[in-house]
């Protein structure tokens, strides 16, 4: 984890309120069992990250199988997570790892279905945020001559990949974009 600048950590506090505000209006959970919830240490997650983008952890040395709120360490977000063109996905993020933090360890049916109840727009974002991630970190665009297709990556494609769209074999095109 890295330390939260204080701009970042202003973000996190307004995404917590914004996440708390709406959980207890989701009348899911007893009030008193959300209120651990403004106790959770919040943070972010280095900003080459590629692979997460939220993650719960745990205290070293704890049992798995009884994980409770005691037991957490950190809720860590992407940076990249804390911009206004991001704001919904990031609220669904921290959401889902405070579902974690409840107890609900594992990624189950039941998770899934207390998942499924957020009621604001964002669930769905995670693909265009990986996209956006890989983007802001490629040095490559692998890119389609036949559908303009553009697959941003940090190593060349080498003739070895196609497109799924059309399986034209993608040629390499070299990427200085945005960088963080
Ligand atoms: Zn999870
Ligand atoms: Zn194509």
């Amino acid at each position: 984890m890295a330390k939260p600048s204080s701009s970042q950590a202003s973000s996190l506090e307004d995404l917590r309120i914004e996440v708390l505000l709406t959980m207890n209006k989701m009348e899911v959970w007893p009030q008193n069992e959300l209120s651990n919830l403004h106790l959770v240490q919040l943070g972010v997650l280095r900003r080459n990250a590629t692979q997460r983008h939220g993650v719960t952890r745990f205290k070293r040395g704890r049992n798995s199988e009884t994980l409770h709120f005691e037991d957490v360490e950190t809720v860590d977000l992407h940076p990249q997570l804390l911009t206004e063109e991001w704001f919904n996905y990031a609220r669904f993020v921290l959401y889902h790892e405070f579902l974690h933090v409840l107890g609900m360890r594992f990624h189950n049916t039941a998770f899934r279905r207390v998942e499924s109840l957020w009621p604001h727009q964002g669930a769905t974002d995670g693909k265009m945020f990986t996209q956006h991630l890989r983007r802001l970190s490629a040095d490559w665009l692998w890119t389609c001559t036949t559908c303009e297709t553009q697959y941003p990556r940090k190593k060349r494609s080498n003739g070895k990949y196609k497109c799924r769209t059309c399986s034209t074999v993608l040629v390499d095109i070299e990427y200085v974009g945005e960088t963080i």
